[in-house]
């Protein structure tokens, strides 16, 4: 279903997912004057915890589907693997932004690195891999240092196995095929960048095709979960540039309507090389909440309520950090930093490896 009518406030959106997007997105959309229609398996979610409504139910519960999609006026998600049929089920019921060709993309890796390479936009070389003798293959054609990973659901290093020198290939297949559980596991093999920095690009798209985007973020990773953000990215101004369109060449391309995050590797010799998208706030746009004067998550409620977008001109430099497991114990002594933002996001159990917050610093505007 479509409709080209601006979401007036009052109205519900649904949010697919209750983790910490959907929170932060559900107290950007509240500042708007909607309301928040959370749907998640998890009972309590963060997002729940700060929505109007809440349904707990499995993604493919039809009857609690059709209930969720009777009593929103438009759907989104803050979270993109969901499954084929229940976002057809609701794109039949209820405007869906973004759409499911935009999901199908950025769902699955062959498809996302199919779209990037299609469009002119450099990756690692890659091959999709669907058994132990086309893995063989592959690593002969792509060398070694590589990277297994699966095609889907894969997040923050899930799914991932480094094929080393002395990596078995025979014992990595039937790693990746028992940790997925699945007798027809597919994976793409992706050769192994040693990269000099991460870079990622948000951009928003409305429903009248105007696009903005956030300065490019320069983020590190720690054991595959992203660690640190900081803004400006210390690259050139023609890397931002080509960072800044990429992304706005991805958006325009999907059809974008919704907020979409681009992450880039940055060669040692100067390339920028896609690695993945999201077609969701990310977590390397959390800083835009403090040092911008339109955040990631007013950006997308913006989007997906056909309103105009808002300035994503940043007023600050910044620095987001995650607190990961433990580390948000020291929320008390974060607070007592003058100048520290503290964002935590409900989570009762601290496990090793979960995002509980984030701290992001403000520093002068310098360029
Ligand atoms: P991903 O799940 O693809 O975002 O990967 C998580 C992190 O693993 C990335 O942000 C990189 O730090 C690292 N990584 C993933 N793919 C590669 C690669 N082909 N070469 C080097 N590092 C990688």
């Amino acid at each position: 279903m479509t409709t080209d009518r601006p979401l007036p406030p009052g109205s519900t959106i649904g949010i697919i997912g209750g983790g910490q997007l959907g929170r932060m997105a559900a107290v950007a959309a509240a500042r708007l004057g909607y309301r928040v229609h959370i749907f998640s398996p998890e009972p309590d979610s963060p997002a729940a915890q700060v929505a109007a409504v809440a349904t707990v139910a499995e993604y493919t519960d039809r009857a609690a589907l059709e209930a969720f999609a009777a009593g929103v006026d438009v759907v989104t998600f803050e979270f993109e693997n969901i499954p084929a049929a229940s976002v057809k089920l609701l794109s039949d019921r209820v405007p869906v932004r973004p759409s499911w060709k935009v999901l199908d993309v950025a769902q699955d890796r062959t498809h996302e690195k199919r779209f990037f390479n299609e469009n002119g936009i450099a990756t690692a070389p890659w091959r999709r891999v669907a058994s132990a003798a086309e893995l063989v293959a592959a690593v002969a054609e792509i060398g070694r240092p590589a990277v297994l990973k699966t095609t889907r659901l894969g997040y923050d290093g899930k799914g991932q196995i480094k094929i080393a020198e002395d990596t078995d290939l025979a014992a990595a297949w039937a790693e990746m095929a028992g940790s997925t559980g699945s007798q027809d596991c597919v994976c793409v093999l992706e050769g192994f960048i040693d990269f000099a920095g991460e870079v990622s690009v948000i951009v928003a798209r409305g429903l009248d095709g105007v696009s903005a985007a956030f300065d490019p973020a320069w983020n590190l990773h720690t054991r595959h979960i992203l660690d640190t953000t900081t803004i400006p990215a210390p690259i050139a101004p023609a890397l931002i540039d080509e960072a800044l369109s990429i992304a706005a060449h991805c958006a325009e391309t999907l059809g974008l309507v919704g907020l979409l995050a681009v992450e880039l590797f940055l060669t040692k010799d100067g390339r920028l090389l896609a690695n993945e998208m999201a077609p969701r706030p990310h977590n390397s746009g959390h800083w835009t909440i403090d040092a911008c004067i339109t955040d990631q998550f007013e950006q997308f409620i913006r989007a997906v309520c056909g309103l105009p977008l808002g300035s994503p001109e940043r007023h600050s430099d910044a620095e987001m950090k995650n607190l990961i497991g433990d580390d948000a114990e020291s929320w008390l002594a974060i607070l007592g930093d003058p100048g520290a933002k503290l964002h935590l996001y409900g989570k009762a159990e601290a496990r090793a490896g979960r995002k509980m917050g984030h701290v992001t610093r403000l520093r002068p505007r310098r360029r």
